[in-house]
């Protein structure tokens, strides 16, 4: 009998947990099949799949490495508690407690959520030499890294606010309730 409550609760914790994943891996995204904020296995997906998902501006920012006007939006000041995913596939890549006041007008991070949420790849475009930053999961563009930011790390994830998607403390916290 015991047993039989042990099992039903861990089942209803599994089906509360999965639902709730669910809830917010389709929030604004039910035509896009690749996202989820919960796997974060590496995905391919051509060009051509994304233009049909993606909004225009994300596709021109995620796949053909487009940036973003200076202070589109309000992210780049917002100061909200709360978490910061791919606008494209929904990996998790910030905390706002790495987010910092940054006055160059795009969201400023001074560290990813995970080492291996994001990568690296050298950009020499606009007779500039950069490095990009993309998404390890879906290899979507989401901008440059520097080192003028603040400590602990003195890196400046400069990304378009475009790319990210962002859920508020206070949401996450009711949904895991
Ligand atoms: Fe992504």
């Amino acid at each position: 009998m015991k047993s039989l409550y042990y099992f039903t609760s861990l089942l209803l914790i599994c089906t509360t947990t999965v639902f709730g994943q669910q809830q917010k891996s389709n929030k604004g995204h039910s035509n896009n099949p690749y996202y989820s904020t919960t796997d974060t296995n590496h995905i391919k997906v051509s060009n051509a799949q994304w233009k049909k998902i993606l909004s225009p501006n994300l596709y021109a920012v995620a796949r053909l490495q487009s940036t973003e006007n200076a202070f589109a939006g309000k992210m780049w000041k917002s100061e909200t508690k709360g978490t910061y995913y791919c606008a494209a596939c929904g990996n998790i890549l910030f905390k706002s407690m790495a987010k910092f006041a940054s006055t160059c007008g795009w969201p400023s991070f001074f560290e990813p959520i995970r080492v291996n949420s994001v990568n690296y790849k050298e950009d020499n475009s606009y007779d500039m030499h950069r490095t990009e930053v993309t998404c390890a999961r879906c290899d979507s563009h989401l901008g440059h890294i520097f080192d003028d930011g603040p400590p602990p790390t003195h890196k400046r994830f400069c990304m378009n606010a475009v790319s990210l998607d962002f859920e508020p403390e206070t949401t996450a916290k009711i949904k895991a309730k």
